[in-house]
Parts: C-alpha cells; sequence; structure tokens
C-alpha cells in the first residue's frame, strides 16, 4: 500500500474517536492525535504544563509552532507508513505546515475525511462526555467557546480540503457509530 494519510476533518466529539479506531483495525493505521499529545504533556506540572492546561481549559487553541514541533517528534518516533491525524491541521497556518510535512514524509495519498454532526447534537454530546470521562475542558463555557474556536478556525481547513479529489464526507448525525463506518468504508473502498 502507498504510504498514506488520512485527516481526521471533524468537529470535536463528532465520533471521530470511534471511527479512527475502526480505520486501525480495518486498515492498520496509526494514529497521531494533538488533543491526546497536550493531554499526555499537561500531566508534567512545568511552566508549559500549566500554560496549555490554561489554553485548553480557555476552549482555545494551543501555538501553532508548539503543535508542530510535538507532531514532527511524534511522526519521527512511530515511524509509520500510514497514519491518521486527527486534530491537526486545525487552523489555515497548520493546513501550510500540513502541505511541507506531507512532501518530507513522501506520502503520495491523502484523504481529508469529514464527519459532519449538527451544532445541538454535537454540545449534547459534549456534555454527555463530561459527564462520562470528566475532562476538565468539557463544562458548557468551555464547549461553547471550542465550537466558536471550531468555526472560526477549523471550518476554513474543511473548506480547503472539501476540494480535494479525494475528500470524503459522512454525515453522523442520528446514527449510530456501526452505520456510519459502513458508510465510510463503502467510500472509502471506491477509492481503494
Ligand atoms: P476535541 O476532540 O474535543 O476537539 P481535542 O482532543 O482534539 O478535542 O483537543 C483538545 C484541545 O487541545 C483543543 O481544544 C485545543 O485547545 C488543543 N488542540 C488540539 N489540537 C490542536 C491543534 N492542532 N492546534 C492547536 N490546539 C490544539
Amino acid at each position: 500500500m502507498a504510504k498514506q494519510v488520512v485527516l481526521m476533518l471533524w468537529a470535536p466529539w463528532s465520533g471521530k474517536g470511534t471511527q479512527s479506531q475502526y480505520l486501525m483495525d480495518a486498515y492498520g493505521y496509526i494514529q497521531i492525535s494533538t488533543g491526546e499529545l497536550l493531554r499526555e504533556r499537561v500531566k508534567t506540572p512545568d511552566e508549559l504544563g500549566k500554560k496549555l492546561a490554561e489554553i485548553m481549559n480557555a476552549g482555545a487553541l494551543v501555538p501553532d509552532e508548539l503543535i508542530v514541533s510535538m507532531l514532527e517528534e511524534q511522526i519521527n518516533k512511530l515511524n509509520a507508513d500510514n497514519i491518521i491525524f486527527d486534530g491537526f491541521p486545525r487552523n489555515e497556518a497548520q493546513t501550510v505546515v500540513f502541505d511541507t510535512l506531507l512532501q518530507k514524509l513522501g506520502i503520495t495519498k491523502l484523504i481529508p475525511i469529514y464527519l459532519h454532526v449538527k451544532e445541538e447534537e454535537l454540545i449534547r454530546r459534549l456534555l454527555n462526555r463530561a459527564v462520562l470521562e470528566g475532562r476538565s475542558d468539557d463544562n458548557e463555557a468551555t464547549i461553547t467557546k471550542r465550537i466558536q474556536t471550531f468555526h472560526t478556525n477549523t471550518q476554513p481547513v474543511i473548506d480547503h480540503y472539501a476540494q480535494h479529489p479525494n475528500f470524503i464526507q459522512v454525515d453522523g448525525d442520528d446514527q449510530p457509530a456501526e452505520v456510519v463506518w459502513e458508510e465510510l468504508k463503502k467510500k472509502l473502498n471506491w477509492q481503494k
């Protein structure tokens, strides 16, 4: 298989974690999630850790340089051919960095995937996760801010990749994860 990258262009808590897992199991991708990397880093309570926690709890985006260096470090560590990027790129500047990164990695195929979920549904799911996982950035104020950040910063990224020839959109509203996965798999198989 050619070196491939899948981009998860999904809104917060759209169900991307579940679909990523299906993709990893079915096609052997390795996932890199910038949110996970950051949550790991925050566990070290030094100055940077505290600063990151503050930004994340405010529902804002962490500075691009920091994300990029964390990402490069992780890519080198994993040394994988087929990667799912979850949570990156998240703004237009990161899109530019991402194109350079793809060239550096010698990636020959990019598949941007967008799981569309209505905003009311997103808020409902995020609040539900707050109860289940107790993530400190899952309170109502932060959620509202994260959705705003998504509209301002990430929607242009989705619009950008919607022009890509391999772009896939799947509807994540009112559908169980398995049904979403079947639809996604069908669309992926058309491409392979
Ligand atoms: P969710 O899945 O709920 O969208 P993530 O786990 O992807 O959340 O990210 C959690 C937080 O980490 C974000 O709200 C943001 O503060 C920070 N973050 C994650 N990825 C990026 C990124 N690519 N650029 C800047 N900040 C990021």
